[in-house]
């Protein structure tokens, strides 16, 4: 059944923010989708150390739970003058005993790139890894990115996770201001789709 998903796609996630931004961007094809969160499956530990790896991690997980064509994405910040961190280690960076704390997060973020005196722009690209896998153990990846800028103080409350300090190339809105159908429209994660619908949708 490779290269076809039907009718039904499990999203395998539990994150919120991806969870609806995928909903969106799936939307147009008349594909219902229910995330691993509903079907009240865990997630698998991320044990491998690129987008790639932890995507298939995810996305051969959830198929083979539930037995239907499953997508997941692994995605994260790279900030040139960190060697690329927190990369795939974004989330983890987030991590606290009480949950997820972003704010935190970016803020640990901000302060190495002062401790370092890192010149301004801060350059810094979000990339997204989506995976498709099959119950028959067979998939696909689709990679994408969004190249900008990283800026103190946060701005804005939409979107989720590093959104409030990224701004991409030649815009004046972060993505935590913007529209989310902007940002939906140049985003990482709206790369790796096109590439991902040239290649398995249309
Ligand atoms: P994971 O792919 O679930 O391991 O985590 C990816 C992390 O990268 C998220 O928790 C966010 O912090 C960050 N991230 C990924 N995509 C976006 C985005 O579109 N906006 C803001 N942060 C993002």
């Amino acid at each position: 059944m490779t290269g076809r998903i039907g009718e039904k796609l499990v999203i395998a996630s539990h994150n919120a923010g991806k969870i609806r931004e995928i909903g969106a961007l799936m939307a147009p094809y008349g594909i219902e989708v229910v995330s691993v969160k509903e079907l009240g499956f865990d997630e698998p530990e991320e044990t491998e150390d690129t987008f790639a790896g932890n995507a298939r991690i995810k996305a051969h997980a959830a198929a083979k739970a539930a037995g239907l064509p499953a997508l997941s994405d692994d995605s994260g910040i790279m900030v040139d003058a960190l060697d690329g961190a927190p990369g795939v280690y974004t989330a983890d960076w987030a991590e606290t005993p009480e949950g997820r704390d972003f704010p935190m997060a970016m803020k640990k973020v901000w302060d190495l790139l002062e401790e370092n005196g890192a010149p301004e722009p801060r350059t810094a690209h979000f990339c997204c890894t989506l995976c498709v896998a099959w119950p028959d153990g067979s998939d696909l990846l689709f990679e994408g990115r969004a190249s900008g800028r990283l800026v103190w103080p946060m701005r804005g409350e939409q979107g989720f996770g590093f959104d409030p300090i990224f701004l991409p190339d030649g815009e004046t809105e972060t993505f935590g201001e913007m529209d989310q159908a902007k940002k939906h429209s140049m985003s990482h994660r709206a790369d790796a789709f096109a590439k991902m619908k040239a290649g398995l949708l249309d």
